[in-house]
């Protein structure tokens, strides 16, 4: 059964329409965890478990489950799904070669049985082909690449049920599209702007969203829990940075802290519309698009995952992007700016490297009050030692 958004509601309308839900509980749920059990299964990597819950949840809405041929194809050579709605990611269930089932159980990576699938198609997809035009590169040392690389060519589509949904990684900022969707519409806010990061907030993203907010209604901080590369500040550590920045520099009635479950792809400017299209179903209005999101390495030009949003025919996402630049503190200006709002050199501006910043913290040293919060500086520091 899936819940439409009433049209009292002032919360945008979720992609496609119809928040999609594709859990059962109760009785249902024992029957079918039972008939899983006699299936031939499939265990999921931690991508595909995240994507999975992410479809039953509605996050992912309209899916309904992992994506059969035409969906592929379409949205890898159009970004479009095949029924025309804009969609910028595969979202793919790679299953053993000459699999043979109309029913499959799926098995999350950590081991529980959570849900069905009902095959209604099992393809051999050009991953290579998917790699050039989804991530812009072949390059097998791109770890999204790596990725769709591993898992192989045979994929499985079709409609998936969920019977138990996996631990989420923070209980306490676990909050599903109708969660968020209820407590925006609670609140009253009419306009939404979210906040995508998979890093620790420093003073300029910090200025970022609060220029956003200054806008819209409220914020509603987004933080990537799902599986990022290695190298990436581990969830926990961020989690509390962010915590000690909201409960002292934000206003508790204007800010909404979250987990968003997905794993990174880094496929930059693609990520960039599927996180907008993603915070849509949250009942997000408006999302940041800041430099280089959900890039790495130097695959991406700086400016693509802005300018990715012009291939789209205008209201086609429905959710309205902002564009920032980079932001810096300047000590010409006297406050936090950028290269549209500053008119000093570069020598003004407070600028640290990330590597700079990791050794300046590796060492129990405070960042420049102007680059970070010291509350979060401090977090950084302890985890930073602890890991030594
Ligand atoms: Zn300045």
């Amino acid at each position: 059964m899936t819940t439409g958004t009433a049209q009292s509601s002032p919360v945008i309308d979720p992609h496609g329409g119809t928040l999609i839900d594709r859990t059962v509980s109760g009785e249902q749920a024992d029957a079918l965890r039972a008939e899983a059990a006699g299936l031939t299964e499939v265990t999921l990597t931690e991508k595909q478990t995240a994507d999975l819950d992410m479809i039953s949840s509605g996050a992912l809405s309209p899916l309904t489950g992992f994506m059969t041929r035409d969906d592929y194809d379409s949205v890898v050579e159009s970004m479009h799904l095949a029924g025309g709605l804009a969609w910028a990611l595969p979202v793919t269930l790679s299953v053993p070669a000459g699999l043979s089932a109309d029913r499959i159980a799926l098995r999350g990576y950590e081991g529980d049985l959570l849900g069905v699938m009902d095959v209604a198609e099992v393809f051999e997809a050009d991953r290579r082909r998917e790699a050039e035009l989804v991530f812009r590169t072949t390059d097998e040392a791109h770890p999204g690449v790596a990725q769709v690389y591993a898992e192989g060519s045979t994929l499985a589509g079709g409609q998936i049920t969920v019977f138990q949904r996996p631990q989420p990684g923070f209980p306490a900022l676990h909050m599903d599209p109708v969660d968020t969707r209820a407590a925006i519409a609670g609140r009253g806010w009419k306009r939404v702007v979210g906040f995508q990061t998979r890093n620790p907030v420093h003073r300029a993203h910090e200025y970022i969203q609060k220029c956003a907010l200054e806008t819209v209604d409220g914020l509603l901080l987004h933080p990537l829990v799902g599986k990022t590369k290695g190298d990436d500040v581990p969830a926990e550590v961020r989690v509390e940075c962010y915590r000690v920045l909201l409960d002292n520099y934000y206003p508790a009635g204007r800010t909404m802290l979250s987990a968003f479950p997905a794993a990174m792809r880094y496929a930059g400017p693609r990520e960039a519309i599927w996180h907008a299209i993603c915070r849509k179903n949250y009942g997000c209005s408006h999302f940041i698009v800041g430099r280089d999101h959900a890039g790495v390495g130097s695959y991406y030009g700086t400016y693509d995952a802005q300018l990715i949003f012009d291939d789209f025919e205008p209201g086609e996402l429905g959710i309205q992007p902002m564009f920032f630049e980079h932001s810096f503190f300047c000590r010409g200006c006297g406050n936090m700016g950028t290269a549209k709002t500053c008119p000093h050199d570069a020598e003004h501006h407070v600028h640290l490297s990330g590597t700079k910043v990791r050794e300046m913290l590796g060492r129990g040293e405070m960042p420049p009050p102007e680059f970070s919060r010291p509350e979060v500086a401090q977090v950084l520091i302890d985890a930073y030692r602890g890991q030594g």
